[in-house]
């Protein structure tokens, strides 16, 4: 069928790499892209252009773009750029009023922006006028968590016109736990109609769900892993809607996200003091040497370095990891013979709570920033990698310490789970450490003392582990092609 053959794609989302980064969703957007692109589809992406993103360097549509949300209306312009080798066309919204700002959904320390709904109901409704304005109809409209959520409300509700009759909604749930929750009153800031505010999917005990309008109006959902699409489902993970995301698995799928190998290379990595591989690893030990110099830990190949690299969040786990009063951290850091370094930023009370232990341990060391170069270093100097989540949608960083030679310790949860096999579990296909849910303090504790006995008892073993993990490959092409069959069934199957 000709769809199968070159399709048009519209990815619409609020996470760009390297123009608007906050977590795994800005690196998902661009590698899929990418690959889709490489395969013969024509892609493009929307995203808004925000306070950071230089004008001067993109290529301003001629024609402003007039776009009427409710009583309201907003003259937008739309910039474009190229994304670096491939023809994947990067659409910029402009409105300086909701996009004029350092942050993406808010500022730091300072909550998220209140006018929220109007600025992503402005990035969603403008998908809509971008295709009118190029005369492009997508078979396949792409929207990403909450901020694109109501892409698929739109597509169902308004825009069943001939132009769009052929496009089929396809809506990622990258993190069940951002929703996308509004005072109900605010519906009118998306153009909706107060009495649809049932009948567009958006109730939710009262409020505005975003998520939940586009799980209903989407023709087909997808998440990051199979792991987590098993989860949701349940009471525990499914954050309330569970029930509505239950009544989709006919056209839910589980679709591991790829690592980017080009930048993660810690052969060719341009941020790292030392470049290694499996055939040059006594190389990464010069990496640990810099990092212990620069952090000031003792310099010493005895106690294993474990890194860790967040958002710090409480879906990371560190209330666990930290435990009261620092009790959990205290007894690692003085019981065990190890040295740990965390990077991340994010909630107050983590932050300061990780500072004031760094200011009490002289084997932790904490860098409350948020750090590209660094955080390869992390990846290239630590020997184990922690990440304690109580839930991780796919998880990007245990695809990194893998290949940096990096042995994960993580929770057995989502795409941790779908990717990392404990060592003890399975000898021969095991490649890190499990940490058993439902996680609790001593679990985390116990976990970084089986790392700190594999490292110091049984060092030819770690060594094997370490040259398995190093080779182990998720691929973009892999996943893509997954998209692509997903893309196909959904424009094939029935309308429902
Ligand atoms: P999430 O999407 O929940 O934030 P992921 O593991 O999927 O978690 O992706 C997080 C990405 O953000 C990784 O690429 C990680 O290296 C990066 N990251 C997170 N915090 C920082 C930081 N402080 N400095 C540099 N990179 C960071």
């Amino acid at each position: 069928m000709c769809y199968n053959l070159c399709m048009k794609i519209l990815m619409v989302s609020s996470e760009v790499f390297p123009h608007a980064v906050a977590g795994g969703l800005a690196e998902v957007i661009p590698n899929l892209s990418r690959e889709l692109s490489t395969a013969g589809h024509q892609v493009k992406i929307l995203l808004p252009r925000y306070y950071n993103i230089d004008r001067l360097l993109l290529e301003k549509h001629p024609e402003p773009m007039s776009v009427q949300l409710g009583e309201k209306q907003y003259w937008t312009e739309l910039y474009k750029l190229t994304l670096a080798n491939s023809e994947v066309e990067l659409y910029f919204l402009d409105c300086e009023q909701l996009y004029g700002r350092d942050g993406i959904y808010g500022e730091k320390n300072r909550g998220e922006y209140p006018d929220n709904l109007e600025r992503f109901a402005l990035l969603s409704r403008s998908t809509f006028h971008l295709c009118r304005l190029l005369g492009w109809y997508p078979d396949i409209l792409h929207a990403h968590d909450w901020p694109t959520a109501l892409c698929m409300t739109y597509l169902k509700h308004y825009e069943n016109s001939y132009r769009f009759e052929k496009t089929r909604g396809i809506f990622s749930i990258h993190n069940f736990g951002y929703q996308g929750l509004f005072p109900g009153d605010q519906l009118p800031a998306t153009g909706f109609d107060m009495d649809e505010f049932v009948s567009a999917g958006f109730e939710f005990h009262g409020r505005i769900n975003l998520m939940k309008s586009a799980l209903i109006n989407a023709d087909a959902i997808s998440t990051v892993s199979r792991g987590y699409a098993r989860e949701i489902q349940s009471k525990e993970y499914g954050f309330g809607l569970q029930g509505v995301i239950s009544r989709r698995t006919s056209v839910l799928r589980g679709i591991l996200n790829g690592c980017d190998y080009e930048t993660w290379n810690p052969s060719r990595d341009q941020h790292i003091p030392c470049r290694f591989d499996d055939d040059s690893m006594e190389n990464k030990a010069l990496n640990k040497n810099f990092l212990q110099e620069e952090a000031g830990l003792e310099m010493s190949s005895r106690p294993p370095l474990i890194g860790m690299v967040s958002r710090l969040v409480d879906q990371k786990g560190y209330r666990m990891l930290l435990g009261k009063n620092s009790a959990n951290l205290r007894r690692i850091c003085t019981n065990l013979d190890v040295q740990l370094i965390v990077l991340g930023t994010g909630e107050k009370w983590i932050e300061e709570g990780l500072r004031e232990a760094a200011a009490e341990f002289p084997n932790l060391r904490v860098y409350i920033h948020y750090n590209e170069k660094m955080s390869h270093i992390i990846q290239a100097a630590s020997d184990f990698f922690l990440i304690p989540s109580l839930y991780e949608p796919c998880g990007l960083t245990q695809m990194y310490a893998l290949r940096y030679g990096s042995i994960p310790i993580v929770t057995r949860t989502g795409g941790l789970r779908d990717t990392i096999i404990d060592f003890d579990e399975d000898p021969e296909k095991g490649n890190g450490i499990l940490i058993d849910l439902p996680l609790d303090e001593d679990k985390i504790y116990h976990a970084v003392e089986k790392a700190c006995a594999l490292w110091k008892d049984n060092k030819s073993r770690y060594d094997g582990l370490q040259k398995k993990t190093i080779s182990a490959r998720f691929s973009w092409k892999e996943a893509a092609s997954k998209y692509l069959n997903l893309y196909s069934d959904t424009i094939n199957a029935r309308p429902s």
